[in-house]
């Protein structure tokens, strides 16, 4: 009963078929129960830090890592050495009803005007939902062949190993969501209830980072407080659910934290980056009254999504800050799953080089990136991932940019 909103299709957009350095497909998981790692978050949105740092690359006691690692690829048979580089990755479009126009209008993606599209998934390894290299020498690699061949270069000293029976895979995803229409009220599991009610897949914590919002457009995150499950479960049957959930007017630069457990859905006129642990496990609680576009309710999954929800996860505000004319490095979301950190910046910086992964997405501006082999800038809306083995990197804005940077929590 997992991935409700998967009431389209899915689209690879535009590939045009580099022949791959790899045999190896991704990677069969065997289903099972064995026990995930509880959920342990101790999670919290409250800003971290708020201030000018002139190089983003010394962030603490990390080994520093100056040279790049070199990595070998084989093609035929061949074994070619080469150096790593910044990897760039073709979206995965996905289509469901509530989608709109603006992954093509706001970001400038090559799409079907006569079309709508919901998600743009710029960083995935899930199943055979697969992000693919663009460029350079991993050029038409999925991300979870790179995970599997490369693992130790690819996250560094934050590789571990999978539990037995738990699919391994890149540990974050990252979309962008157009929402012209309300999602449903929805709820994700933990990793203790994923393994019970859905397994393999993990349970789900997410983040938004709103880029655009229509006046008057809602975020729906948390329960009303006093909401028990009696209550919920009421209204889920009567159909009012409305008045169970806490919202707010979204405004652009709202980060919004949803661990696992959290009742939520975005609201129409949003476009918003989202940031997530890799899994696809999610309960449908409520949808609005509406119909399907088969002229039927959608299914609900109402003792699923009960039993995930977190009944003392009362209501949830956005973390609100407005991105001046200065520099700035603010810290939105520090849990076990996941750091964000958005930076502005108008002047060149060097990121990475400390050992782990960095997954980067420009919010605004502009910003080419040392070595990336598509030799195109990062636009607004793209992602690039700097694989641990890589070094650090310039990043030099044009003029300035508004940065995105997901990572695994030290
Ligand atoms: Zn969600």
């Amino acid at each position: 009963m997992k991935r409700p909103e998967k009431t389209g299709v899915a689209t690879v957009g535009g590939y045009a078929g580099h022949e791959s350095f790899y045999n190896g497909v991704p990677g069969r998981q065997t289903p099972g129960p064995a026990p995930l790692p509880s959920d342990t978050e101790g999670c919290r949105t409250e800003p971290l830090g708020h201030g000018r740092n002139p190089d983003y690359s010394t962030s603490g006691p990390r080994r520093q890592q100056t040279q790049p690692v070199k990595v070998v690829v084989s093609k035929g048979g061949r074994q070619t050495m080469t150096q790593w580089h910044p990897l760039r990755f073709e979206p995965v479009y996905k289509q469901y009803l509530w989608g709109g126009t603006r992954l093509r209008t706001a970001l400038g993606r090559d799409l079907d005007p006569r079309q709508t599209y919901a998600e743009s998934w710029e960083i995935c390894d899930h199943d055979s939902d697969q992000s693919r290299v663009l460029a350079g020498p991993f050029a038409g690699a999925t991300l979870h062949e790179l995970f599997l061949e490369h693992r130790r270069e690819v996250l560094g000293e934050q590789a571990v190993d999978a539990p037995p029976g738990v699919p391994a895979r890149f540990p974050l995803l990252l979309k962008y969501l157009d929402a012209a229409r309300d999602l449903s009220l929805q709820v994700h599991p933990d990793d203790a209830l994923a393994a019970k009610l859905t397994p393999p897949d993990f349970g789900k914590s997410e983040a938004w980072i709103v880029l655009e919002a229509e006046p008057g457009s809602l975020i729906y995150a948390g329960l009303s407080a006093g909401v028990d499950r009696a209550a919920l479960a009421e209204a889920i049957r009567r159909g009012t659910c409305r008045e169970c959930v806490h919202a707010f007017e979204a405004k652009p630069g709202d980060c919004v934290f949803i661990p696992a457990g959290t009742v939520h859905a975005l609201g129409a006129g949003l476009l918003v980056a989202e940031i997530q642990t890799s899994s696809d496990t999610t309960f449908r609680l409520y949808d609005w009254n509406r119909l399907g576009p088969d002229g039927k309710p959608r299914p609900l999954h109402v003792e699923q999504g009960l039993a995930a929800t977190d009944f003392a996860r009362g209501p949830v505000e956005p973390l609100r800050r407005l991105i001046g004319e200065e520099d700035e490095e603010a810290a939105l979301v520090r849990s076990a799953k996941f750091a964000l950190v958005r930076r502005a910046f108008s002047s060149p910086r060097r990121l990475g080089g400390d050992g782990r992964f960095h997954v980067l997405s420009l919010l605004d501006g502009s910003l080419v990136i040392e070595g990336d082999p598509t030799g195109r800038p990062l636009a607004r809306g793209q992602t690039v991932l700097l694989p641990a083995a890589l070094g650090s990197v310039q990043l030099t804005p044009e003029p300035r940019a508004v940065l995105l940077e997901a990572c695994l929590p030290i």
